[in-house]
């Protein structure tokens, strides 16, 4: 479609029938536990302000595992998988001003229209006409070709001569991390923190805690493998909470308790680990999505003026991370353990889904 659309044709492909005649190959969601890469109808412009972008690299997400074991039940059977990635402009709508053709951009997690009430707050997580859509209520990036809805907002352009699978840790884990975990968390010079899960977002939250320059940081998690990254990575002491009792050891270590817990996991024990750490005037800055309710020790917290953070990313940091990605400060490319092409996705899907035995963080699948 091209810049110069009459207005007729245009109201013709906003209508739910319009769809491209020809195919490329995506990774769709069949309802919990099933997926399939298969052929799937080309995106086309809807609307005046989309762009459809030709995926470079992307990844899978903890949140893509999580909708296979049917914990996001937003997402319906038939959407293509994935909001992360970095892509090549292929065709931009008439509303389009920031980026052209052929442009090498990164992709958000968040769609923004830019002009909502939660737009201007900067909470794009809660853009009333987009948010966290991608590969949850239009189908994202796990995919040769991807629609992304207001382009100018939700696509940050990729510096030059950039290492493009660092760029792709900022589609969603760094400013998860970091706005979730560490905003979120107040983190501190001086402070002891802990993060709680040495995934692919805990290691985000280890690495963007360090901007701040927390005296100690505590990494636990159940895998030795990720623990000892964690210890390469910042972390100044790791505790295997399979062997260890995490919450006894930091209290006997810290005396009252740490000044930010970071849950990074989503589950019941993670959460509670936060709770009986926590020092009295603490923060705990939940990341995790839970699938379940967990308990909130509220009888024990309250007169401990304890805060409670949590919430959807809302990317307003990205453009700041993406400097510090630049300027070489953090390199996330480190958490990259594995490669695929995107057409072996379905067997990247296993690596990650086994990632302790594989000793799997982030993996990249390349669209050739
Ligand atoms: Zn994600
Ligand atoms: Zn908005």
């Amino acid at each position: 479609m091209s810049n110069t659309i009459a207005p007729i044709k245009k109201k013709q492909s906003n209508g739910a029938s319009a769809e491209s005649k020809t195919t490329m190959k995506g990774l769709v969601y069949n309802g919990p536990g099933k997926i399939e890469y298969k052929d799937v109808p080309k995106p086309i412009i809807k609307k005046p302000t989309d762009a459809i972008v030709k995926i470079v690299k992307t990844t899978i997400c903890g949140t893509d595992l999580g909708i296979l074991h049917g914990k996001t039940p937003s997402v319906k059977s038939g959407t293509t998988l994935g909001h992360e990635g970095i892509a090549v402009i292929e065709e931009v709508g008439t509303g389009v001003n920031n980026f052209k053709k052929g442009d090498r951009v990164i992709i958000s997690c968040i769609t923004a229209c830019g002009t909502c009430e939660y737009c201007k707050k900067q909470m794009y997580g809660h853009c009333k006409d987009g948010g966290w859509i991608l590969g949850n209520l239009i189908n994202g990036t796990q995919a040769e070709y991807v629609r992304i809805p207001y382009a100018d907002n939700s696509l940050y352009m990729a510096p030059k001569g950039m290492d493009d699978e660092a760029l792709v840790m900022l589609s969603d884990i760094l400013p998860t991390g970091h706005e979730m975990g560490v905003i979120n968390g107040c983190v501190k010079p001086g402070d002891t923190i802990a993060i709680i899960g040495a995934g692919p977002i805990g290691m985000s939250t280890l690495l963007t805690a360090q901007f701040y320059s927390p005296a100690k940081i505590y990494m636990i998690d159940l895998d030795q493998n990720r623990l000892e990254l964690a210890k390469k990575w910042g972390a100044t002491d790791i505790i295997n909470s399979g062997t260890n009792d995490a919450i006894k050891k930091i209290m006997s270590e810290t005396g009252d308790g740490v000044d930010v817990a970071i849950e990074a996991v989503g589950a019941p024990a993670t959460f509670n680990i936060c709770q009986q750490i926590v020092r009295p005037g603490g923060h705990i800055a939940n990341i995790g999505v839970h699938g379940k309710s967990v308990d909130l020790q509220i009888q024990d917290l309250w007169i401990r003026n304890i805060t409670i953070t949590m919430g959807l990313v809302n990317t307003n940091t990205t453009p700041m991370l993406l400097k510090t990605v630049e300027s070489g400060k953090i390199q996330p490319e480190k958490l990259i353990t594995h490669h695929f092409k995107l057409n072996d996705i379905i067997k990247a899907y296993e690596v990650f889904g086994n990632a302790a035995k594989e000793k799997a963080m982030k993996v990249i699948l390349t669209n050739q």
